[in-house]
């Protein structure tokens, strides 16, 4: 069986403590290959071969960065085929999803930074007759990036790209539920021509090779998305050392289907945005929210198409939804669906296991979910299940829904459905949300910021504030 191994200093090499961990294939159950169980010997290792990197890379000229960027970029590119299939099989998706969505925005994400990084400039504030100040702005040094299961490839490289880019090196760390791409990423990156100890890529569990970057001293900055549990502790081990943090963590996220919505567009988004990746993004809309004027029609038309949807192996062209990542998290949301009951709702389709004929017959299928009858803040409703479950609650006015949608500890992302261009401007105002789409949904466009509010994180990815946080400001004053 085929082992993985940490890339550290340029190089593929095996855990220090020489022990590995079981990686499984969500669409048939069982393991496939092993994977590094890394702990706090190897980041060491790996910040020593960032500090000898370090100085070589920071002193590269922009254009020089970006040349070896946009080479990594066109690498991934250019084995597109055996990326999206290791994407699907580590973490269960669709090929489908993985070849339209997860390997091209990792190939647009490190294009992007490769360019942002020609154009970022600072500022400069002259005061008259005075002298003036311009403002400096130089990488952190050594920074840890940790990322989760669920776009496993697309979230690693939204966070490297911009961190290489500014001119920092990285200790990397992907889920050691889906560590595949990441390995890939290393091979990419050596034959890109980046130079060695640059980029680290450790693999292993959050609790040991996670938590030894994130006390590492020698390690800036963090930039972690995953659980607002986890997160709270990063944010509580780092703060004493005063690292910068990015926090990109959980959500619970409105669905606002007002009667005026343009139906059909409403209705075929709505079943992306409950579904796709299993409902398993982070900014899929898991509470529905429908005005009562149309709330049976869309009951009836949703219930029956999520009822038609094809679960099945991630190879099959016609899948809509492949597995669930792993047998932890379907047992996860599957007590959810319990505890739905438990709170009076009602399954109106799903909540039970798919059975696939072998050799997919070990595998996590779970039928998309709707419940309905459940009070706005029960558990059901607050908090986050990330799976292919949404509720369906009524509601009459804009004051009652905009209470419901805020109502959880989360805000990260919010989607409303209305042709009232006032109505749809107020509510983008008053919602607690870091992102909202209006009539649409996960429409990205890379210069904007992306991260959320309450409980969903602390500060924004994306354009110029990724850029910003990857790069300390130093303001100098000249006095003329
Ligand atoms: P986790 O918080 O469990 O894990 C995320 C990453 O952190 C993994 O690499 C994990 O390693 C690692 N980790 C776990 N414990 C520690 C620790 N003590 N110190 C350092 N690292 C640690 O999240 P999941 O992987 O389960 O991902 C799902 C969550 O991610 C959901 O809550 C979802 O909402 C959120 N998410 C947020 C997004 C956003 O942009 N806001 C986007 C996508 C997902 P290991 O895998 O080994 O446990």
């Amino acid at each position: 069986m085929e082992s993985l191994k940490n890339f550290v200093g340029g190089e593929f090499i095996a855990p220090v403590n020489g022990n590995y961990i079981d990686n499984y294939e969500p669409a048939t159950g069982k393991v496939y290959c092993q994977i590094p169980n890394s702990d706090a010997a190897d980041v060491e290792l790996a910040v020593k071969a960032a500090e000898q990197a370090y100085p070589i890379w920071s002193g590269m000229s922009n254009e020089e960065r970006s040349k070896i960027l946009v080479r990594l970029s066109e690498g991934i590119e250019a084995r597109m085929d055996e990326f999206v299939k290791a994407e699907s099989r580590d973490n269960g998706k669709p090929l489908s999803l993985a070849a339209h969505v997860d390997i091209p925005r990792a190939v647009s994400n490190f294009h992007f930074f490769a360019t942002a990084i020609i154009h970022f400039a600072s500022e400069a504030h002259p005061m008259t007759g005075v002298g003036v100040n311009y403002t400096l702005r130089k990488p952190l040094g050594i920074v840890g990036c940790i990322s989760p299961w669920n776009l496993p490839l697309y979230l690693f490289s939204w966070k490297i790209a911009p961190a290489l880019a500014a001119g920092n090196c990285v200790i990397a760390k992907p889920s050691e539920v889906t560590p595949y791409t990441a390995f890939l990423l290393g091979e990419v990156a050596r034959d890109a021509g980046m130079p060695a100890g640059v980029l680290n890529i450790l693999h292993g569990e959050g609790g040991a090779a996670g938590d030894a970057i994130v006390k590492h001293p020698k390690i800036k900055a963090i930039s972690f998305t995953g659980g607002t549990k986890t997160g709270e502790y990063i944010a509580r081990t780092a703060a004493p050392m005063f690292k910068k943090l990015s926090l990109e963590l959980g959500g619970k996220n409105p669905n606002i289907i007002f009667d005026d919505c343009d139906f059909k567009e409403m209705m075929s988004t709505t079943l992306r945005s409950s579904f796709a990746n299993q409902g398993q993004i982070c900014l899929c809309g898991s509470r529905i929210f429908v005005q009562k004027g149309i709330y049976e029609k869309f009951k009836e038309e949703f219930v029956r198409k999520v009822d038609a949807t094809v679960v099945s192996n991630p190879e099959d062209p016609n899948a809509k939804l492949g597995a669930m990542v792993s047998k932890p998290h379907l047992e996860k949301v599957l007590s959810y669906v319990e505890l739905a009951k438990e709170e009076g709702g009602t399954v109106l389709t799903g909540g039970t296991r798919v059975e696939l004929p072998a050799p997919y017959d070990g595998g996590y299928y779970l039928r998309p979910t709707v419940i309905e009858g459940l009070s706005f803040d029960c558990r059901t409703n607050q908090e986050e299940i990330f799976g292919p479950v949404v509720t369906i609650t009524p509601f009459e006015t804009e004051e009652e829904v905009l209470m419901m949608a805020n109502s959880t500890q989360y805000g990260l992302s919010a989607t409303i459905w209305t042709s009232d261009l006032q109505r749809a401007h107020r509510m983008a105002e008053k919602i607690d949300a870091g992102i909202v789409w209006i009539n649409a949904w996960l429409v990205r466009d890379l210069r904007t910021p992306f991260g959320g509010v309450k409980s969903s994180g602390v500060g924004r990815e994306g354009g110029w504030e990724a850029l910003r946080f990857f790069t300390e400001p130093k303001n100098v004053f000249v006095k003329y």
